[in-house]
Formats: C-alpha cells, sequence, structure tokens
C-alpha cells in the first residue's frame, strides 16, 4: 500500500501535499485493553477509514516497559491503558506527543483526560468504570455497608476478599481515598480492610465476585464491567451467582462511586501520527463510545451518547466521584507505598 501512494506522489509530483505521503493508512496500537469485544471495535474503524490496525496486547505495567527499551525506535503510534494513573505515569516519562484536536477537547469532559498544557493534551480517558461494593445477601445485610470507610469496619472480620492492592484498580481506589481524606486517614482505613480479610489477596475482581457469591466472603470489590459480564451472561451458573449477590453504589452521601478510564495518547516517536490522531478522535465519536459501552459494558466518556446496553443501564444512575482522574496519578506512588506499609499484597 505504502507502495503504491509513493508511486502516486511521483506522478502527480510536486502537486501532491506532502502531508499526504505521512498519511500511510495504518496505525500500530499497544494496548492494556483485554477484552475480546474490541475487535467490532477495531474493525469498525479500518472499514470506516481504511486505516489498518497492528495491534499489540499485554498488561500496563509491560506495555511501558516495552517502550522505554524502545525509545524512539518504537513502532508504536498509540498507547492505550486501562487506569488513569498508568496513563499519568507514561505522560509523566515523556511517552505521549500532547495533541490538539477540537473534537476530542469538545467531547471529552476535563475530569477524564489529562490537563491541558501549552503543547496540547497528553491523553483522553475513552470510557470509565466504577469500583463498586459486592456483598452476598444471605451473609450479611447489604444496608450495612454502604461506603468504602464500612470495610474496615471491625464488624465485618474475616469476611472481605480482595484482589491485591498493588493493582492499578486498587492503587487508584487507594490514591482517590489519599485526595479525599489524606494518606493518614487512607493508611487506617487499609489497615482496617487487611485486618478483615477472609484469605489473603488473590485473583482478578471476576475471582471476588466469585468468592462472594460462595460464601468464602461475604464482601467484595469490583470493577461494574466484570459484574455486568456476569449479569449478560445467560449460563445457569452465573445467573445463580448473581441471584445472591447485591451491588452497592459506595459513598453516595459522600464524594461520590470512584471512576477509573480507559484512555490513549499519541505516542512521541509515532510514524503516523496523523493516523493517531485520527484513531483517537474515531474511539470518541458516538459509534465508537457505544461500541465500548455494549461491547465491554465501559459507560461512554462521552456525556450523551446513547447506549444500547439494558444490563449495564440496570445498574442504575449513581454519583460518580467528581475528582479529575489524572490526580489518581499524583497519588499513586504515596498509594503504592500505603499498600506495602499494611502489608495489602
Ligand atoms: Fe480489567
Amino acid at each position: 500500500m505504502r507502495h503504491v501512494l509513493i508511486r502516486t506522489a511521483t506522478l502527480l509530483g510536486l502537486a501532491l501535499p506532502l502531508t499526504a505521503l505521512a498519511q500511510a493508512p495504518v496505525v500500530n496500537l499497544y494496548s492494556a485493553r483485554h477484552y475480546q469485544t474490541d475487535e467490532a471495535l477495531y474493525a469498525n474503524f479500518t472499514r470506516t477509514t481504511g486505516i489498518r490496525i497492528n495491534r499489540i496486547e499485554a498488561g500496563d505495567e509491560a506495555l511501558l516497559e516495552r517502550l522505554r527499551t524502545e525509545g524512539r525506535t518504537s513502532p508504536a503510534d498509540v498507547l492505550l491503558l486501562v487506569d488513569a494513573a498508568r496513563l499519568w505515569k507514561a505522560q509523566s516519562e515523556g511517552l505521549f506527543s500532547p495533541v490538539r484536536s477540537e473534537s476530542l477537547e469538545a467531547r471529552i469532559p476535563a475530569s477524564l483526560r489529562a490537563p491541558a498544557t501549552a503543547d496540547g493534551i497528553a491523553w483522553f480517558g475513552i470510557s470509565t468504570r466504577a469500583r463498586v461494593i459486592i456483598v452476598n445477601r444471605s451473609r450479611i445485610s447489604p444496608d450495612t455497608v454502604t461506603n468504602y470507610a464500612d470495610l474496615a469496619n471491625p464488624a465485618l472480620k474475616g469476611k472481605v476478599c480482595t484482589r491485591s492492592a498493588a493493582h492499578p484498580y486498587m492503587l487508584s481506589l487507594i490514591a482517590a481515598m489519599i485526595e479525599h481524606q489524606g494518606e493518614e486517614a487512607a493508611t487506617q482505613w487499609a489497615r482496617g480492610v487487611v485486618a478483615n480479610f477472609a484469605r489473603a489477596p488473590r485473583g482478578g475482581d471476576t475471582d471476588q465476585i466469585k468468592a462472594v457469591a460462595s460464601g468464602e466472603c461475604s464482601v467484595a470489590l469490583s470493577n461494574t464491567y466484570y459484574l455486568v459480564r456476569i449479569m449478560r451472561s445467560d449460563k445457569p451458573a452465573d445467573r445463580e451467582m448473581m441471584a445472591k449477590l447485591q451491588v452497592i453504589w459506595p459513598d453516595q452521601g459522600g464524594p461520590g462511586a470512584h471512576i477509573n478510564v480507559t484512555g490513549g495518547g499519541v505516542l512521541r516517536h509515532a510514524r503516523n501520527p496523523e493516523a493517531a490522531l485520527r484513531f483517537l478522535e474515531y474511539l470518541a465519536s458516538d459509534d465508537a463510545q457505544r461500541y465500548l459501552a455494549d461491547g465491554n459494558n465501559e459507560w461512554p466518556a462521552v456525556p450523551g451518547v446513547r447506549i444500547d446496553n439494558p444490563a449495564l443501564t440496570a445498574l442504575g444512575a449513581f454519583k460518580a466521584d467528581p475528582l479529575p482522574v489524572a490526580a489518581l496519578g499524583r497519588s499513586q506512588a504515596a498509594a503504592a507505598r500505603l499498600v506495602d506499609r499494611v502489608g495489602w499484597r
């Protein structure tokens, strides 16, 4: 394809603007998204723009490490990560090339993207997920757990399951607590949660949901999209599991439920920066926002996009923490130290 483009340019001589040469019809994507349903999201981009997507998928930290190692020889144009603090980290390491985009700035709320600098904006959230509390209704009364703070209540001794707090989803929740209450209060909370463990932290969010349903513990935390995935399943085992659970929207009388984002930016050494920006703008389009909501059960980052996901809609309206997600990065190092200090690994 590149060969064809160059030949055309030669035929047209100088009449063809040089920028056309840079419009290679490919974008190289490093993505930490781990959701099968994204296939349709990417296929739709290629169908509508003719731009192919070469994709490498790995965990957030593995991708950051790879980009550091590759430096300016990296083939990657766009980096997608599944946690705001990791995006912040990539930004602080200078991995992104800030962009200016009228459509992205108009569509993505300021609280869901990197702060604007003179050079532009380093990264944009494209979808949101909330971290909610799951309880087993037959084990504890759901109204005894209404806030994250309740997970540290000694009344729940031996009843709380969590994943390792070294994971970004937990670190960002703890970072939000540090932002709201300070490090001391967040440390007290974490100590209380550790004292309430039903078992040593293990597994991912879905494992915590299963452990609550099975009665191994009574309460846990999960990102909403894992939950909605089970809500949408027609497997009898999943239906049985959901029937035992109650979802609690935490801190509705306080700052609101903790929110995190999937987001991305154009990389500093991108060879296809125009295609990269076009891809990011696509992710903020109504179409792509619907794919994210309907396919992977995330809320659109763009306000007012109509979605068709009855299970996600059934979770209902809730108060989301308005804390700008970029702040999760600011307190991330403090959160990591806290986790070490209280032994929540
Ligand atoms: Fe996940």
